[in-house]
């Protein structure tokens, strides 16, 4: 057995034990999304801030990665570029078809989005044109192309329960009810 006969003793620092984010610690933060022109593309304020398990790619990685380590109160800038977001703009997406392909009730304009089910799955298309009987549409996501500038503000660290490890989600306020 250790021996604490003179020992020295340190008082512990507040703050030095704040919970860090690791994997299997559920992080709540606020957050502001803008493109490089400083358009504003999504933001916490006003609605809920975002609650996640680190290390279960439930956002996208490159954040997550930034995040790591961080602690209540922390604020960080992340500037992801398109490949580390949402990828890089394919102009083979871009798509024309024919009014007809699309439904007769309703009025087809610029930036209205669609979805469409193929093969392969579901994908959101966005109208970029409407020319006469010519609907150009481009099935990129949203996003492609565009770097994504986040500042975010680091509120609550907690470990995760074994339950939210189970399942890859949190439960509770900003989570799942269940
Ligand atoms: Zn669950």
């Amino acid at each position: 057995m250790a021996s604490w006969y003179g020992a020295r003793f340190h008082p512990n620092r507040k703050g030095r034990t704040a919970v860090q984010i690791t994997a299997e610690t559920v992080a709540t933060f606020e957050y502001k999304l803008t493109k490089d022109d400083g358009e504003l593309l999504d933001s916490s304020e006003g609605s809920e801030p975002l609650v996640y398990v680190h290390g279960t790619g439930s956002i996208l990685p490159g954040l997550e990665t930034q995040l790591e380590g961080k602690a209540a109160g922390d604020t960080l800038q992340v500037r992801l570029a398109p490949e580390d977001a949402y990828g890089e703009h394919d102009a083979g997406m871009v798509h024309e078809v024919e009014r007809g392909q699309l439904p007769p009730d309703v009025e087809v304009t610029e930036g209205m989005q669609f979805h469409a089910e193929s093969e392969d799955g579901v994908h959101i298309l966005t109208v970029l044109s409407v020319e006469g009987d010519t609907v150009k549409m481009d099935a990129n996501h949203p996003l492609a192309g565009v770097a994504l500038n986040f500042d975010v503000k680091v509120v609550e660290v907690r470990a995760a329960t074994a339950e939210e490890l189970e399942h890859g989600h949190v439960h509770g306020p900003g989570g799942h009810e269940h």
